[in-house]
C-alpha cells in the first residue's frame, strides 16, 4: 500500500519548471531513494511535503491525508518529519536537551493541547530522550554540547529529534553529504535499524551510490524536474535514460 502518493506535481521558479508533472508512490515500510543531477529538484520535491512550498498543480497525500494547504506542524502531527541538508539543532544545548525540545515545543503555542501521545510530564519526556539517544547510539554523550559534536553526530542527533517525535514517514535530504566513508557506513546501519525496529517508511535524496544501493527498495530518478525512472536499484542501474541524464554530470 501506498503511504506516500505524489500526483502531477508541478512547480515554477519564474523562467524556470523545478518540477514538471511529477509522481511518486512510497509503499508503507520500504525505504525510497529520490536520486538525479543537481538541481533536479529533489529538495523542491521534498519541500512540496512538508509545506515549505505550494506546488503550482497536483496532489500529495499521506496515510489518506492531503498535504498540502496544512501548516508545516500540522504535517508533522501527521506523522511526517524531515531531516535537513543542513542540521537545525541547537549548538549551545546539550544532546539530551535538544531531543527533548520537540517533545515540549509540540504541546506549545500554535501546537495542539494533549497532542503529545507517549507523556505528560518533563520526566516522562526526558525518559524518552534517553531513550531515543540510546536508540541512536548517542547515549554516552547525552550530556555533551551538540556544538561540540562530530558533523556525523550533529546528523544523528538531528535524527534522533525527528525520531523523538514518532514518525511514521521520516524525509532525509542528503543525509550523508559531507560525512566521512565511515561515519556515512554507521548512518547506512543506523538507517537500516530503524527499518527494523520500527518499521518507518523513509524517502532518502542521496548523492552516494553506495547510500543508495545498500539501503533502497525502490529509486526515482529526477532530471530536470521530471521523473525519468521509477525501479528497483538493480534495474535502475542498467537504465539507459538514467546513465543518460547522469552523463557529463556525475558520470563516474
Ligand atoms: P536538487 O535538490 O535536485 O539539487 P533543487 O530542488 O534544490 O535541486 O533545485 C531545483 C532547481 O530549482 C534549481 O535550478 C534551483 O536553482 C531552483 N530553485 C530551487 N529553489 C528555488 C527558489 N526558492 N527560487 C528560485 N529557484 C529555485
Ligand atoms: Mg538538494
Amino acid at each position: 500500500m501506498a503511504i506516500l502518493q505524489v500526483r502531477n506535481v508541478s512547480k515554477r521558479f519564474g523562467g524556470l519548471q523545478a518540477l514538471n508533472d511529477v509522481n511518486l508512490s512510497v509503499k508503507e515500510g520500504t525505504v525510497h531513494a529520490i536520486i538525479g543531477p543537481n538541481g533536479a529538484g529533489k529538495s523542491t520535491l521534498l519541500n512540496c511535503f512538508v509545506g515549505r512550498l505550494d506546488p503550482d498543480t497536483g496532489t500529495v497525500m499521506f496515510d489518506g491525508k492531503s498535504l498540502l494547504g496544512i501548516k508545516p506542524h500540522e504535517i508533522n502531527q501527521a506523522g511526517v518529519s524531515r531531516v535537513f541538508q543542513t542540521p537545525e539543532i541547537f549548538g549551545d544545548l546539550s544532546l539530551l536537551e535538544n531531543v527533548m525540545i520537540p517533545s515540549f515545543a509540540r504541546r506549545d503555542g500554535d501546537f495542539k493541547v494533549n497532542w503529545w501521545p507517549r507523556t505528560d510530564n518533563e520526566r516522562d519526556v526526558k525518559e524518552h530522550a534517553e531513550a531515543v539517544l540510546q536508540e541512536i547510539g548517542l547515549y554516552e554523550k547525552r550530556h555533551e554540547l551538540a556544538d561540540s559534536m562530530s558533523r556525523g553526530d550533529k546528523r544523528r542527533l538531528e535524527m534522533a529529534m525527528c525520531l523523538s517525535q514518532d514518525p511514521k514517514l521520516l524525509l532525509l535530504d542528503e543525509p550523508t553529504a559531507g560525512m566521512s566513508r565511515a561515519d556515512t557506513n554507521a548512518t547506512i546501519d543506523l538507517l537500516k535499524r530503524l527499518g527494523e525496529t520500527r518499521g518507518i517508511t523513509k524517502v532518502v535524496i542521496e548523492h552516494d551510490m553506495h547510500v543508495v544501493f545498500s539501503l533502497a527498495d525502490y529509486v526515482s530518478v529526477l532530471a530536470q524536474g521530471t521523473v525519468i525512472a521509477e525501479n528497483t536499484p538493480e534495474a535502475i542501474k542498467g537504465d539507459q535514460r538514467v546513465k543518460e541524464a547522469y552523463l557529463g554530470t556525475e558520470a563516474e
